[in-house]
């Protein structure tokens, strides 16, 4: 590829005060007429910011008096342009000198510009296109079927140029006053108010809209939208009138986001103690939109998937992410469009500041979502995965070019940038932190800044040493990881801390590895809530006593996981860690990071641990409640799936991933139950769809029974449950599957359920229905930002998706190219098609595959991706063997047979009514440690069925010497139904639990239902029937239950929070 030349930012010494814009599209040819009309001042370089703090030798700066203006421009074409001075005589441009790929135009005088104000005046036309990007135009049906266009605008970064010529950049402010012409029957919308709306003299089909002035503003929030929408309105508490734009006849669709967003303002107000500053904000969705959402002043706006929330159809997933999208958007409001950063090496300020407040947002809104913990699993692992990598990029980078700007719009800057502040924000104080945020927004306001000047005032609010911290995380790239040892001394526990960069291609051993001043906090099992101690480590290692910590207490690093480090633990830490991952009794948010640090230690090309020890602390969480927990869990487990689609055991870990979620989901259920919330429902969605995407077969029979009903209308299947019954029928369909989730697809009416069946879409196994769903991605059924999202489900789907979406996007790429532009989208798409190889020379492939089809935008995502490939296929080189190992071994047939004598006390002589008679008595084991270790019958369990005598009364005992117990409903008011009896085993030591029911059948017949590693059965069904002595069974049971549980303690289920699990109503006919 040819160098690029060096990166020029625009001259200083024309710079505008105003611009008076007008723009008339044509929404049937796709263009545009405009005329600009912008006060600009002429003379030494100068700024409407703070000049001092900038080096001006970036410009290229002209100090004499000039006779040229050059302006950022753009797939514009100038028509004519002219200058007059304050009070003196027009000149017009006598050349314009387009330099295509700076995007940039000079504009020539016959005479020196006079210095002072001066009035540019510029017509000039251009195309609304359809690349998401500028001054585009946006496909829409009419309720009659009618294809129409909208004319929106999406600018930033570097776009404001293709709707009219500007100087284009974020540190260029001016106020704008802004004309749009259009069909009178349209609602055309910017960031300001309405203040004239007239008749155009020259057409009387068109109108004239006139908004008032805006504040002084960057170029890249500037907005407008003409199109057909309907709204919603209300006024937030301080007086800002909000509205919420939707499709015509989907306004109450915009209700959802109409309460958030006025939510949102007065907390921000209150938060910043800085009041929204314009009169009105509009929430908009478009329908082509590129990104999720774009903070443009006073006119947001979104994808309708990001905004549009339908009481039926939408799922709890959509609504928080609706709710974090404004959020999020809502304080760009303040942090971005008020207070702008300098230039684009600090978008991450912006974006990262943006993504953790959103979330201190929503936590606000809605306390109920455990939004925080959630934060963890999305951003924080999220960064720290990408982070690792030697192709990785500090959080500040120095960018010039557009496409090196598009390049920054990554994981890094959102993800990594939120992780750091919410450490910062730690670290400082709340009180300290709005403090110094006030500081300086009230400093910087209509201005811009750099991170040290937020920096400074976070510093002078706190009186900690933030810039010297703060830049360790920001200038370098990576993380560390902190490496503890404990020794008990006394009451003291010694700890001996380090730090050194952690890789996912190693560890880092040469000589100038790099560190960071690194906030640790360390709290133990006394109060796991709660830090007993923090320091800063500011040197490669360090010692530290913790005081009063008894030797059977465990300490904890970085509770709350809020430092952005991995941690590596000795091996007596780590253990004594696990059974507070067993008894719940650390923090949800914890039990994640410690897994989560895990499976990374794990999979390292360096295999600081090996996957098995990962697999089996996984076990560990077969009681987790947690949905966030799970979630997480869940996302490695398919990283590792898709790892093992390349080996010929994928089947093994599919059944490994029924086994650990099998009891979770048989608690769950599929139907909501009275009382349950948000997480509840996500939850049930993840399990389910996990389940049914392994394989699990009565998932996937009630998924089927489930769709079919919900295909012929008889019972419409809830919005939580579409997407995992959709997955699992689809992969485990045929071609009528297919065709049937396709007709869905175009007969739904929201997009939100448009995107649900094309992200599932890629599941389907049939090598033939597999090039159908990708030629159907780019199919006009499919909106040109989601095309990505359907090759992309396809590609993580199997490995016969995964080849075919990468030749798919090979043999198409000058199509993709284009669509996007070399936007983001192209770096997502790459991503998601060759993310998951696990071969060497597939590296090779994608390297040298680029390399003959450059993507400036997508350069560095590339070599992340060949640098994943490589870890993957060393990942599997030295850890597959051992985990097929593993995965056979926890197969291996049950040895134990049952010990009668271990019955923890006889039945009361209350229900002794006759001799009692043992009749079904064997249960298989629950171990999954078939390595001789059976021999060590404590440590497993068994249960037993009693059939006492005639009365066919059934007591399901339960034998459980070292950690599990029997638990019952005894304590669970309105969960277990009143036929149920649950007989919750567990083993004492890691591993799969098994579940024995007790229920009741509607004939009065007992069934004793076993759930184990080797599948389910039912063990017993009486041939007797029991009504009238139910009760009398379940109180004796629930005595028997008390009695043994006693000392063996270490039960999983002390802990607060613990839901009983419990089998599904609607499977019980199953017997
Ligand atoms: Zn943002």
């Amino acid at each position: 590829m040819p160098e690029r030349r060096p990166f020029v930012r625009l001259p200083t010494d024309v710079y505008p005060v105003n611009y008076g814009l007008c723009l008339k599209p044509d929404l049937i040819d796709f263009t545009f007429e405009g005329k600009l009309e912008a006060l600009v001042e002429v003379g030494e370089p100068g700024w409407p910011v703070d000049v001092t703090r900038m080096d001006l030798s970036e410009h290229g700066g002209v100090t004499q008096a000039t006779n040229q203006i050059v302006m950022n421009c753009a797939d514009i074409d100038i028509i004519t342009a002219s200058f007059a001075p304050q009070g003196g005589e027009e000149i017009n441009a006598t050349g314009f000198n387009y330099q295509n790929e700076d995007e940039k135009v000079t504009l020539s005088f016959p005479s020196s510009l006079q210095k002072g104000s001066g009035t540019l005046k510029i017509d000039f036309v251009g195309e609304l296109n359809d690349k998401m990007k500028g001054f585009y135009r946006s496909k829409y049906t009419t309720s009659a079927g009618e294809v129409r266009y909208a004319a929106v605008t999406q600018f930033e970064a570097t776009d404001a140029r293709r709707a009219f010529p500007c100087w284009d950049e974020p540190a260029i402010k001016a106020t704008f006053d802004i004309t749009l012409i259009v069909p009178k029957d349209r609602v055309a919308l910017s960031n300001m108010n309405v203040i004239d709306r007239k008749p155009y003299p020259e057409d009387g089909n068109l109108v004239e809209v006139k908004f008032a002035t805006t504040p002084i503003m960057s170029t890249y929030l500037v907005a407008f939208v003409i199109g057909e929408y309907d709204y919603v309105e209300s006024q937030s508490s301080d007086g800002v009138t909000v509205r919420v734009y939707t499709p015509v006849g989907k306004a109450e669709q915009g209700k959802f986001a109409l309460e958030v967003a006025t939510k949102t303002l007065p907390f921000y107000k209150d938060y910043f103690s800085v009041p929204y500053p314009l009169p009105k904000i509009d929430l908009i969705a478009i329908a082509d939109f590129a990104a999720g959402a774009m903070e443009n002043w006073g006119l947001v706006t979104y994808r309708e998937t990001a905004l549009l929330i339908d009481p039926k159809n939408s799922c709890s997933s959509s609504r928080q992410w609706v709710a974090l999208v404004v959020g999020h958007e809502l304080a760009h409001q303040w942090f971005g469009n008020l207070v702008t950063m300098e230039w684009w090496t600090h978008l991450w300020l912006n974006e990262g500041f943006a993504s953790w407040i959103e979330y201190l947002c929503v936590d606000h809104c809605f306390p109920e979502y455990d939004i925080w913990t959630q934060f963890v699993s999305a951003d924080y692992t999220r960064a720290l995965d990408l982070d690792a990598l030697d192709s990785s990029h500090p959080i500040e980078v120095n960018v010039g070019h557009p496409s090196e700007v598009d390049e920054i719009f990554d994981a890094i800057s959102y993800s990594k940038g939120a992780s750091v502040i919410r450490m910062l924000h730690n670290y400082i104080g709340d009180e300290d932190f709005r403090k110094g945020m006030n500081a300086y927004l009230l400093k910087f306001q209509h201005k811009n800044a750099s991170t040290e000047d937020l920096w400074d005032c976070l510093e002078q609010a706190s009186g900690k040493p933030i810039a010297a911290v703060m830049s360790s995380w920001t200038k370098q790239m990576g993380f560390p990881i902190i490496v503890v040892d404990q020794e008990q001394q006394g009451d003291d526990r010694i700890l001996k801390i380090s730090q050194k960069k952690f890789c996912a291609s190693g560890p880092h051993n040469g000589e100038d590895c790099p560190s960071w001043m690194v906030p640790i906090s360390i709290c133990t099992s006394e109060d796991p809530k709660c830090t007993k101690l923090k320091v800063l480590l500011d040197r490669p290692e360090t010692t530290i006593t913790v005081s009063g910590v008894g030797p059977d207490q465990w300490i904890k690093i970085n509770p709350g996981t809020v430092g952005f480090y991995r941690i590596q633990y000795s091996s007596s830490m780590l253990e004594s860690l696990l059974p507070g991952v067993r008894d719940l009794s650390l923090q949800p948010v914890d039990r994640l990071g410690l897994q989560n640090d895990l499976f990374s230690l794990g999979n390292s090309r360096a295999g600081m641990i090996s996957t098995v020890e990962v697999l089996k602390l996984m076990e560990a969480f077969v009681n987790e409640p947690n949905y966030t927990v799970w979630s997480d869990l869940s996302c490695n487990l398919g990283v590792l799936s898709s790892l093992l689609s390349h080996t010929d055991f994928h089947e093994e870990i599919q059944e490994f991933i029924r086994d650990l979620f099998t009891p979770i989901g048989l608690e769950l259920g599929w139907d909501s139950k009275p009382g349950e919330g948000h997480l509840d429902a996500l939850l049930r969605g993840l399990v389910l769809g996990k389940l049914g995407k392994a394989g699990h077969k009565p998932t996937l029979e009630e998924a089927r029974r489930r769709f079919r009903d919900h295909v012929d209308g008889k019972q419409v299947l809830p919005a939580d449950l579409r997407s995992p019954v959709y997955l699992t029928v689809l992969k485990h369909g045929d071609s009528a599957t297919l065709d049937t989730m396709l007709k869905l697809h175009k007969q739904a009416d929201m997009q939100e359920e448009k995107n649900r069946i094309e992200r599932v879409l890629g599941a389907i196994s049939a090598p033939d229905l597999i090039q159908k769903v990708l030629t159907f991605a780019l199919s006009e059924e499919v909106r040109p930002q989601d095309t990505v999202s359907v090759i992309g489900g396809v590609a993580g789907s199997s490995k016969q998706g995964r080849k075919a979406a990468w030749k798919f996007v090979k043999d198409n790429w000058e199509e993709l190219y284009n669509r996007y532009q070399g936007g983001f989208l192209i770096s997502r798409l790459i991503k998601l098609s060759v993310d998951g190889f696990a071969i060497d020379k597939m590296a090779a492939e994608v390297k040298s595959f680029f390399e003959s089809h450059p993507a400036p935008a997508a350069e560095r995502t590339v070599q992340q991706c060949c640098e994943n490939i490589l870890l993957n296929a060393a990942w599997l080189k030295r850890d597959a063997d051992d985990i097929h190992q593993y995965l056979l071994q926890r197969k291996a047939p049950p040895v134990l047979s049952c010990h009668p004598r271990r019955l923890l006390q006889p039945l009361p002589p209350s229900l002794q009514r006759g001799p009692p008679s043992i009749i079904a008595a064997s249960a298989p084991p629950l171990s999954t440690d078939q390595s001789g270790r059976a021999e060590r019958g404590d440590c497993l369990t068994n249960a037993f069925v009693m059939m006492l005598s005639c009365r066919a009364l059934v007591v399901a005992l339960l034998l459980c010497p070292v950690g599990g117990f029997l638990n019952s409903s005894e304590d669970d008011d309105n969960g277990v139904p009143e036929d149920w009896v649950l007989l919750h085993v567990v083993q004492g030591h890691i591993g799969a639990g098994n579940y024995s029911y007790l229920r009741l059948n509607h004939d009065g017949r007992i069934i004793l239902h076993m759930q184990s590693l080797k599948g389910d059965a039912d063990l017993y069904v009486s041939d007797k029937t029991l009504r009238p002595s139910f009760d009398t069974y379940k109180q004796a049971a629930v005595g028997h239950l008390r009695a043994g549980r006693g000392g063996g303690a270490g039960g999983l289920h002390q802990a607060r929070g613990h839901r009983h699990l419990r089998p599904p109503v609607s499977q019980g006919e199953r017997v």
